[in-house]
């Protein structure tokens, strides 16, 4: 029988099929982050060991600062108390953790691929819901629940219902100026934030295959946002290169055979998918959202939708109340929304080429709003140094910070104020997500450094990119 690319990882992890329609899965890796402190407090109450701490990796991401990397920077005690619950389970159930201090440190979607732990065919698991990221290696990697991770932590085996299959083609070729970002943008606008629930998608198509692994992973990252329960990428030459020479990855001498059983991973030419999406990427502008769902963006050359000419009811209401909680009038061209502050960074646009990107077009320029910079992880910080991005983004009134999820979510205390438009290279928009009453415009690294310099949404085509 013909496979997709999902099949053939979900079956060759398959342990036991139940009744109910529920599988048994092997994992393969679990990372977990500071979030994890309900499974570290199961396992103390089972009195039971983690099964795999060698296939278990810990991430202090979210709570930690981004002005320091000295956790006596944190002051607030219920923040401190989180991160040092985290240290210490991670040390006395002897699993490796990166915390700030270490030089690998990162965002856990970032670190993953960047070590090379994340590999094609792997199942990868992480209590945390962008952990659809690993998928553009070829792995078919998903976030899973509080009551999962103690699970995955006592047995390395999951409960899961077979996803449905549906393949999302790209076809065609970019415009300059038009980033992945964009692209998993365009593709949620229109399958909507529901439109892939109960499926594992497969990105395929020239534009995709075009795009580079840090590209695959923002794209990737954002399937959760259309509903998917994963997305994936099936590997290929530009997977293999990315990973080649990573401390994870295979030895030189089974390079060969790695490499020969990830090709095989394709899916078959006749496999079948249960639905099927087309985009046209020569068709795709820079996009902004302008609500507070994913699926509520558009290019920046259009204008948010007006309420009053939707007949839909239900569709007219989410609308309004998008619109009022963004301060927004129906109708507004997208390019001209203020924006008050920047964030650059995320496990979405944290990795090195969307600081590239972004500093591109802050080059010898000036931000007229306040914007930082949060480096995925230290190795990309010290890359950024090295090719003098850091340098770039001070000059222009960034401010360069440490790595760590930082304004994503804020749980750290890295916060937009009530009211604030802030231009986002995160992955959500919803309310509150940046602090309360906070007003988030998801877009790309490029677009949000260009909205930085005008203090509004506008275009970024219309900053010619500047050599580094
Ligand atoms: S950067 Fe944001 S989305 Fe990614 S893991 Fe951190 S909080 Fe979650």
């Amino acid at each position: 029988m013909p496979r997709t690319l999902f099949e053939k990882i979900w079956d060759a992890h398959t342990i036991v099929d139940r009744d109910d329609g529920q599988t048994l899965l092997a994992v393969d890796w679990h990372f977990c982050h500071e979030g994890s402190f309900h499974g570290f407090n199961a396992l103390t109450e089972a009195k039971l060991p983690v099964r795999r701490p060698e296939r278990t990796l810990g991430m202090a991401d979210h709570y930690v600062p981004t002005t320091s990397r000295d956790l006596n920077a944190i002051d607030n005690p219920e923040i401190r108390s989180v991160v040092d619950q985290f240290y210490a389970n991670t040390e006395r159930f002897g699993v490796r953790m990166l915390g700030i201090e270490d030089k690998d440190h990162g965002i856990v979607h970032v670190v993953g691929p960047e070590q090379g732990i994340s590999q094609p065919g792997l199942i990868i698991v992480c209590g945390d819901s962008h952990t659809s990221t690993h998928g553009a290696m070829g792995a078919m990697a998903f976030g899973i629940g509080a009551s999962e991770v103690a699970h995955v932590f006592a047995t390395q085996t999951l409960w899961q219902a077979r996803p449905k299959a549906m393949r999302v083609t790209v076809a065609g070729a970019l415009q300059a100026g038009v980033a992945a970002k964009d692209v998993i943008l365009a593709i949620i606008r229109q399958i909507g934030a529901g439109g892939a629930l109960g499926h594992a998608i497969e990105y395929d198509g020239s534009v995709i295959r075009g795009l580079s692994m840090e590209g695959r992973m923002t794209v990737c990252n954002m399937s959760i946002e259309a509903g998917a329960r994963a997305g994936m990428i099936a590997p290929d030459k530009t997977t293999f290169d990315y990973l080649k020479g990573r401390p994870g990855a295979p030895d030189p001498a089974d390079w060969p055979a790695a490499e020969a059983f990830w090709r095989g991973l394709q899916s078959d030419p006749d496999a079948t998918f249960d639905t099927t999406v087309r985009l046209d990427g020569g068709l795709l502008e820079p996009m902004a959202t302008w609500g507070t769902s994913p699926e509520e963006g558009a290019a920046v050359s259009g204008r948010a939708p007006d309420p009053r000419e939707i007949d839909d009811a239900d569709r007219r209401a989410q609308f309004q109340g998008s619109l009022d909680y963004m301060g927004l009038n129906g109708g507004v061209a997208i390019a001209d929304i203020p924006i008050d502050r920047a964030f650059i960074g995320s496990c979405t646009n944290g990795r090195i080429e969307d600081l590239r990107a972004a500093a591109a077009i802050a080059k010898g320029r000036q931000a007229k709003v306040p914007a930082i910079v949060a480096p995925g992880s230290m190795p990309v910080k010290r890359q950024a140094e090295a090719e003098g991005l850091d340098r770039i983004f001070n000059d222009a009134g960034f401010e360069w910070r440490e790595s760590g999820c930082s304004m994503c979510v804020g749980i750290n205390g890295d916060l937009a104020a009530p009211g604030e438009h802030v231009a986002s290279t995160s992955n959500r928009n919803f309310k509150g997500r940046q602090g309360q009453g906070a007003r988030t415009h998801l877009m790309s690294p490029a677009s949000a450094a260009a909205a930085a310099l005008q203090g509004r949404i506008g275009d970024v085509r219309d900053f010619a990119p500047r050599a580094l």
